[in-house]
């Protein structure tokens, strides 16, 4: 077997003259040819490697690198791990390009920036949703958009099968989600997943703006997404365009011939006219979003819809976001994992590979996932896996620690951790006038580094939608004289949606501005609840030492967190295991009172010792809170 060359030709050699870059090794070039067979001669690596990893990597035997670095007055043994800048002059050195990954926690990937080069990114379909009041033609014009450009290769007359489809204009692709409604649009941002680039708004010429218009105004802008107005009935007698512009304009949506960035468009679903106008707009906007994505990645994404199909398992629609899924590939979804064992278009097509803005039916996955869950792709069996199981974990770990709920409390701890700018707020009140008032009021109190956003502010009860509005947005509902009934209730709980309610608007304010400061300011800090001189001493089996205590000062609470001062030294930092009164357990015992108690996992106590009980409070400006 004919060895490789790493070293040079005892005849080649020369002795370095001083000051310069010692080399024993053959050109660059002639090396990247001999080495850089993985990734395109690029070595990617995410977390410090050993010198043996580094070397299986990159094809260069041990000895060749420990003998480099040695020439270069570092020691190195073949299990010592190897800073950055070595690699990337190890990488060099053997003719490869190198990139460090940000170490990304593949756990979280909902919250995953994805980072892709410039240069991998290529231009992806627009995902497109359809919105509108009851009846104004939602369904009839998706239909319609579905027929129109039919062309034989889609197998025209093939029934579609899955709730979101692909269309081509201009050589174009545009992805439609099917299900058109405000539920699904909300409740998928709620599960964190915000597959939609661009709304099309339907509002029917003959009825013009109704409450469910404005509730997909709201949504759209709370989810921060462009809207384009389709104009639908356009072929009924009498009906005014310019009306329904008009009255858009009240919810802030400015058409461009009333001097906004509106678009809008005059259609007729039922008779197909204004269709290709509508689609060219869609491109257009697409166009301006620069939508991009880099199809070289793991795809990630998200679920549309879900079943359980008799023959075949849990079966999911999913939507490539970013990179590109592979028929084998495995993914993880929520909490489950499987792996893709076939994979279809809308027309039942099998697809080995599915890019960017493609949706795909898929079967193999081990649970049925819900609606809005995030998927991601992993090369191997044992990541998904693992990942999965971690993920599992955390759910549970989160259920039984209740919830990430956005309450105001809550706001302080992310505020200070740098994760909320934004306070967003659902206003329901009595009267438009009260509504607008808050509204004007609440967003009054905006600071330079908290900003009160204002996302929905109107008259009547709170509703459903108000919920899950505010749960996607991680709002907190205000009510002003109205109470939601039990099932909003219910919803509001079961989504970790908070619900003020209040009769004076200055108390309203005052909960508001309270919160904030709270914000801005939350400092943690220690307050001691009482003191107990233990007294007795008392060995019991399994129990422990109990010591039988007496409280001087304060009170002291079960379970609280403890010192124990033995000559005014600090000995143990705790947590009480039991306190007892006689044989009782007891909620607190006050100062004047007996007690015993034992300390959690410390049984090392001595009569004479102090027993200090302090919790941690929330400091804020005012005072502690
Ligand atoms: P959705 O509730 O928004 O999905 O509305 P549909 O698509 O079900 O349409 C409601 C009604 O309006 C149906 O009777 C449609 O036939 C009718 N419709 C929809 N689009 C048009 C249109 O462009 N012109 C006329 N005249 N009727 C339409």
């Amino acid at each position: 077997m004919k060895k490789p060359n790493y070293g040079v030709k005892k005849s080649d050699q020369k002795k370095p003259a001083s000051g310069q870059r010692v080399s024993n090794f053959q050109p660059r070039e002639r090396r990247r040819e001999e080495y850089a067979k993985v990734n395109g001669g690029v070595f990617v690596y995410s977390k410090p490697i050993s010198v043996a990893e580094l070397s299986k990597a990159i094809n260069v035997p041990t000895p060749a690198i420990i003998k480099y670095l040695f020439l270069r007055g570092k020691a190195v043994t073949i299990n010592q791990v190897l800073d950055d800048e070595t690699i990337g002059e190890l990488c060099l050195e053997f003719g490869y390009d190198f990139k460090k990954e940000k170490i990304v926690d593949e756990e979280h990937f909902e919250e995953l920036e994805v980072q892709d080069d410039e240069a991998d990114l290529k231009e992806r379909p627009a995902v497109v949703t359809i919105m509108g009041h009851v009846d104004h033609g939602k369904t009839t014009l998706i239909d319609a958009i579905r027929s129109s450009h039919i062309v034989d290769t889609e197998a025209g007359g093939i029934s579609q099968e899955i709730g979101a489809y692909q269309k081509e204009v201009h050589g174009k692709k545009i992805t439609f989600i099917d299900t058109p409604g405000h539920a699904a649009f909300t409740a998928m941002r709620a599960r964190g997943a915000s597959v939609t680039d661009i709304v099309v708004l339907v509002v029917a010429a003959d009825d013009g703006v109704m409450p469910q218009t404005i509730e997909a105004i709201d949504h759209a802008k709370a989810a921060g997404v462009p809207i384009i107005v389709a104009i639908n009935k356009m072929d009924k007698p009498g009906v005014h365009p310019e009306r329904v512009k008009e009255e858009l304009m009240q919810h802030d949506v400015i058409a461009e011939d009333y001097g906004g960035d509106v678009m809008t468009v005059e259609i007729s679903a039922k008779k197909g006219m204004g269709i290709d106008d509508l689609l060219d707009m869609i491109l257009l906007k697409a166009e301006m979003l620069e939508l991009k994505a880099n199809p070289k990645r793991y795809a990630i994404g998200a679920v549309l819809e879900s079943e359980l199909s008799k023959g075949e398992g849990p079966k999911a629609t999913l939507l490539v976001q970013n990179g590109t899924l592979t028929a084998g590939d495995y993914v993880v979804v929520g909490e489950t994992y499987g792996k893709i064992r076939r994979m279809t278009n809308e027309y039942r097509q099998v697809l080995k590979a599915a890019g960017p803005g493609t949706p795909v039916s898929v079967i193999g996955l081990s649970a049925v996932p819900s609606a809005g869950d995030k998927f991601m792709a992993f090369p191997e069996e044992r990541q998904a896996k693992e990942i999965a199981e971690k993920r599992q974990l955390s759910k549970q770990a989160k259920e039984r620690s209740g919830s990430s709920a956005m309450t105001l409390a809550d706001l302080n701890n992310l505020v200070n951790a740098g994760k909320v700018k934004d306070v967003n707020v659902v206003v329901k009140a009595d009267s438009d006038g009260t509504a607008e008032a808050l509204k004007h009021n609440l967003e009054k109190m905006s600071t330079d580094s908290i900003k009160v956003r204002v996302l929905l502010a109107s008259a009547g009860a709170i509703s459903d939608n108000d919920v899950l509005l505010a749960s996607a947005s991680h709002a907190i509902i205000f009510g002003f004289n109205v109470r939601p009934d039990a099932r909003v209730r219910q919803k509001a709980e079961e989504n970790h949606v908070e619900i003020r309610l209040h009769k004076i608007i200055y108390e309203l304010l005052d909960d508001m501005e309270a919160a904030m400061k709270g914000m801005v300011k939350a400092e943690v800090v220690e307050s001691v609840t009482g003191q107990a001189e233990i007294r007795h001493i008392y060995k019991i089996g399994k129990v422990g030492t109990i010591g039988g205590s007496y409280v001087t000062s304060g009170l002291i609470k079960n379970g609280a967190k403890i010192r124990l001062l033995r000559d005014g030294v600090v000995i143990y930092d705790g947590k009480l295991g039991s306190l007892k009164r006689f044989k009782d357990d007891a909620k607190e015992v006050k100062e004047g009172y007996e007690c015993g108690l034992t300390i959690e996992g410390y049984n090392d106590i001595k009569e004479g010792d102090i027993v200090e009980a302090y919790e941690m409070v929330e400091k804020t400006e005012g005072g502690a809170a």
